[in-house]
């Protein structure tokens, strides 16, 4: 495919190859972007953005309410086109498809509220007679910078919103799997997107990244991806507005009085949808001591039955990962956690790019497989006396993106509620659950500010405050 910059579809002599995780075979080729490519990009989004500014709600909203359409229309092509660059199975790829459109839909009822508030300055002393109220203008120039696990919804997820807010949006998709986005970019532009308000340059993330993170037009980035990326941003970045959508190493309590049915049932879809390749996979699972037998008889029989294999056959249940390095890096940290003592209860084998389902028991939490963001299909079980050492390990992360936890007991379930430093808190079920329309975000190195339509469209839009000076008549 090409990229589309500065109002049409770009080749260049040096390409990218765009390779299956299951069988590498060439999927396509993407031209590899340049610097200089941001420069010219951006040069003609600050028109795009003008024209963006003056077009009506109406509008805007019309034209997401179109593109989520023509992603339905285009459901089979696209989750294909999902499963050969990602790897995931077509199911899941199907069910990103579906939630790319809600996520448009969404966008499009949200470019109808972007509204301020009155503000009752009056109330201040010595300011009768003052009006106050705040309205709220695109931010202007938005770069999208996106990671590989959802290469179309993710790509949505800041597209929507700031074309809902009225800005010009360049996408700088993950250099694993831009199809996707590319794919979308045809979808907004038939649905009506002015070819100078979009822009989408492939290459590496490293120069393309330095090149958004210095460019002074953009007046917001927003990042989903690792939090060492994230980091590197917002210290080049300087004065610009960010959002941060980081990692994760989701916990999730499972206490004495669980339903371990309806927890097994989680953890064998919030541990491995995706090949674990999810912000908000459940990675470290902390039970209580008493009942960690049983969950595990009733986890094993689950996990067993994830077939896995090629992702576009229909009875296999995981694909590969994103590529074979990151297989093999998933096998190192489960072996560095069976040697340093974890019993190794089903799992473990690595082959090209497919890791095996895979659970850990008796995981000391100081291990890496712990500590750090494994983002592959393995679950790590530590056993727990109560469930403030629960609550403790949980903390113990420098991540809080999200957390669940498993009990019929108010107390503590509110206990969770009010300690764990996490965006996104789930009392019975797993870290794992999303719907596109809610409040989506972490705390400490998960990250800065919200996604979800209504949330980001704040975050791209920038406050004024108008004050009318009316004259205090003596009665
Ligand atoms: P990544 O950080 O390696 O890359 C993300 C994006 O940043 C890619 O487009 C990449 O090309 C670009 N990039 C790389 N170096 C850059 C630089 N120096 N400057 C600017 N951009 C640069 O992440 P990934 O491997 O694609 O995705 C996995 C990570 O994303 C995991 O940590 C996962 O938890 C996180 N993630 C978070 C969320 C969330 O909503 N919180 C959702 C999905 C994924």
């Amino acid at each position: 495919m090409q990229m589309f910059f500065a109002g049409r579809w770009r080749d260049s002599a040096s390409k990218i190859d765009i390779t299956s995780p299951y069988d590498g075979r060439v999927v396509d080729t993407v031209p590899r972007g340049t610097p200089a490519d941001i420069t010219k990009a951006v040069d003609t989004l600050a028109q795009g953005a003008a024209v963006m500014r003056r077009m009506s709600a109406y509008d805007r909203s019309q034209i997401l309410r179109k593109a989520a359409d023509g992603l339905r229309a285009r459901t089979e092509d696209l989750a294909r086109t999902i499963t050969a660059e990602e790897g995931k199975i077509l199911a899941e790829s199907r069910a990103e498809v579906a939630r790319s459109a809600e996520t448009l839909e969404v966008s499009a009822e949200e470019a109808k509220r972007v509204t301020g508030e009155m503000v009752p300055l009056d109330a201040a002393p010595g300011a009768a007679g003052k009006i106050g109220f705040t309205i709220r203008q695109p931010c202007g120039v938005v770069a999208a910078i996106t990671p590989f696990n959802f290469p179309l919804n993710l790509v949505c997820h800041k597209v929507g919103p700031a074309l809902a807010a009225g800005n010009a949006i360049l996408i700088k998709p993950a250099s694993n799997t831009p199809l996707s986005a590319l794919r979308l970019v045809e979808v907004l532009l038939e649905a009506g997107v002015p070819e100078t308000a979009i822009a989408c340059v492939t290459g590496p993330g490293g120069e393309l990244g330095a090149a958004i993170s210095d460019e002074p037009r953009i007046r917001k980035i927003s990042f989903t991806g690792s939090a060492a990326v994230g980091e590197m941003i917002c210290r080049r970045a300087g004065l610009k507005r960010v959002t941060m959508e980081l990692g994760g190493n989701g916990p999730v309590l499972i206490l004495d009085d669980a339903d371990l049915d309806l927890a097994a049932r989680a953890i064998a879809t919030g541990g491995y949808a995706n090949a674990g390749q999810v912000c908000i996979s459940a990675q470290r699972i902390l039970t209580s001591t008493k009942i960690a037998g049983d969950f595990l008889d009733a986890l094993k029989p689950r996990v067993a039955a994830i077939t896995t294999g090629d992702p576009t056959a229909a009875d296999i249940r995981m694909g590969p990962m994103v590529r074979q390095d990151e297989a093999l890096r998933v096998g190192e940290w489960i072996k560095e956690a069976v040697s340093a003592g974890a019993e190794l209860v089903s799992g473990g084998q690595v082959d090209q790019a497919i890791c095996a389902p895979t659970i850990l028991d008796r995981v000391d939490p100081q291990l890496r497989i712990s500590r750090e963001e494994l983002f592959g299909p393995a679950v790590a079980i530590t056993r727990c006396h109560n469930v403030r050492e629960a609550i403790r390990i949980a903390n113990d992360s420098p991540y809080g993106l999200a957390a669940g936890i498993f009990t019929r007991d108010l107390e503590s379930a509110f206990r969770f509620v009010r300690d764990v430093d996490a965006g996104n808190l789930h009392v019975n079920w797993s870290t794992q659950w999303r719907v596109d329309l809610m409040p989506y975000g972490g705390l400490k190195h998960s990250g800065l500010g919200k996604e979800g339509p209504k949330y980001a469209v704040r975050e791209m839009t920038e406050e004024k405050l108008v004050v009318l000076h009316l004259p205090v008549e003596a009665e």
